[in-house]
């Protein structure tokens, strides 16, 4: 099943989580010996390359969007969420917008509705579940509660998704609820299994007037019994996130003309913002966002139209490009540096389209320019490649501080598609895309891991480092230097010196 390759699940992508500093002492600790040797290298009249020195990676992982081969994550997702809602009018708690209904993604639910005095799981959903969804459903025709999916084969090719952490319990309506509400809800089967229990109950509600649908797995449970869902089951898609529209599409089909999604994600407000152009009949889109006091409504109808058609569109790529829980952040990079250079620069809103088409060759002209814009607004470099040159040697950048090589970059490019092809078929019941293999990730023994570079790191690829270990002498057959058409240097094992092609 092509939906198990991707690495979307967030336990199954290798996160930085222990950052090792041990080998960050190691790289920088390399980052010197190759400067030296360069230099070495350099007094001893070698070719001296530099623009083919700056193409390559330093070390093994490129520090720009890794940390010691993770993705490099951030915190700067909220900083889009900020810009977003900012374009348009939102509503408060006390202005509740108006509207025939409500999508809940079901794990911002779980975590918002703690279980208080409740003793068993059945009074958990009877006395605290049930309120809220009475409550929420009073002033609308139709509610939908989408979970996550936890596939069990979901990374095959020997590969075992942690299941999470915390301890597994079983959870049955007479099951006394655990103390630690956040660390039961850590396990993925726990999970689940309440999903399902919240699904059943809500299936059984038969509140008069109200239609009630809950996902159940890749299936939908509904009430009353048996209302249509055809439109929405069976459906592959593995998060809610994505799921959300889906239920979205069908309530739009049905009739609805004003919406509420709720959520905690800044990607489910990039799709709503992305999609409602698909949507004609859907005057209203709003998006709950958050929990407790702070939550809002951003009206993503609005922020659509402020942005224009294109760049709404184009939103997908642009989120995925510069960072999300699948694709790296570039470092110092943040959302708002990223959405302040798309501004200056329309040409980025091209590249991001063809991402999304998974036309990731055509993309990179675009995103060079667009990447190096995000890094300076002085320097007027063209490529990446370039760009390396010149803050490094003019700007005295670190390592890490200026952008990754434009062979890193396509890979970085590569997850950023595959990502916002998933995104944007978030209307779909059935996501169909292509193999992760293609794009940017290899699977390994622990799971998928990025392919962070396709050519070698600049200490194996310089000719200017080129040396010999001839011992006893260098003959031409034998040696690397004279091979390659070069003179020996002090850097080479042999002592004569004097070799010459
Ligand atoms: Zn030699
Ligand atoms: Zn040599």
């Amino acid at each position: 099943m092509k939906l198990s390759k991707f690495p979307l699940f967030k336990t199954g992508v290798k996160k930085n989580t222990n950052l090792n500093l041990k080998s960050q002492v190691t790289a920088s600790k390399n980052d010197c010996s190759l400067f030296s040797r360069l230099y070495i290298a350099t007094s001893a009249n070698r070719p001296n390359d530099l623009g083919e020195f700056f193409s390559h990676e330093n070390q093994e992982y490129p520090p720009s969007i890794s940390v010691m081969g993770k993705l490099r994550t951030s915190d700067s997702k909220s900083d889009l969420t900020k810009y977003l809602s900012n374009l348009s009018e939102e509503c408060t708690a006390d202005s509740v917008p108006i509207v025939q209904a409500k999508i809940l993604d079901g794990a911002v639910i779980e975590h918002m509705l703690k279980p208080g005095t409740s003793v068993t799981f059945g009074d958990y959903i009877s006395n605290i579940f049930l309120n809220y969804v009475r409550k929420e459903s009073a002033t609308v025709n139709r509610l939908d509660l989408v979970f996550d999916r936890y596939l069990e084969n979901s990374l095959k090719n020997g590969t075992r998704q942690k299941r999470g952490e915390g301890s597994r319990i079983r959870v049955t309506l007479s099951t006394k609820v655990p103390k630690g509400w956040e660390n039961f809800l850590r396990h993925a089967d726990n999970k689940t299994a309440l999903f399902e229990l919240l699904a059943e109950s809500i299936s059984n509600s038969n509140i008069p007037g109200k239609t009630f649908f809950a996902t159940l797995e890749d299936s939908v449970v509904s009430s009353p019994f048996g209302a249509d869902s055809s439109s929405m089951a069976p459906c592959n898609h593995e998060e809610a996130d994505t799921r959300l529209f889906v239920h979205l599409a069908d309530a739009v089909a049905h009739g609805c003309e004003k919406v509420t999604i709720r959520t905690c994600d800044t990607g489910v407000l990039v799709i709503a913002v992305s999609c409602i152009q698909q949507l004609p009949q859907l005057q209203e889109l709003w998006v709950h966002f958050g929990m407790g006091k702070h939550s809002k409504f951003l009206a993503a109808h609005e922020i659509a139209i402020v942005l224009g058609p294109e760049k709404s569109e184009s939103l997908l790529g642009f989120h995925a490009f510069t960072g999300c829980d699948t694709v790296s952040y570039f470092k110092g990079i943040g959302k708002l540096t990223a959405v302040n250079a798309w501004l200056k620069y329309p040409g980025a809103t091209d590249g991001f389209k063809a991402l999304q088409d998974g036309t990731v060759v055509q993309a990179m002209g675009n995103l060079e320019v667009f990447v190096v814009s995000t890094y300076t607004r002085t320097a007027s470099c063209e490529t990446v490649n370039e760009c390396r040159r010149v803050l490094f040697t003019k700007s005295d950048r670190q390592l890490k501080s200026i952008p990754p090589t434009r062979n890193a970059l396509e890979q970085h490019a590569k997850r950023a598609s595959i990502q916002s092809q998933v995104w944007r078929q978030s209307l779909e019941r059935k996501q169909n895309f292509p193999d992760s293999a293609d794009f940017g990730w290899k699977i390994c023994e622990e799971g998928w891991e990025p392919v962070w570079r396709t050519i070698p790191v600049a200490s194996e690829a310089c000719e200017a480092l080129i040396k010999c270990s001839c011992r006893k002498g260098c003959v031409p057959a034998r040696c690397k230097c004279l091979k390659n058409g070069l003179k020996c240097c002090e850097l080479c094992k042999c002592t004569c010196r004097l070799c010459t092609p």
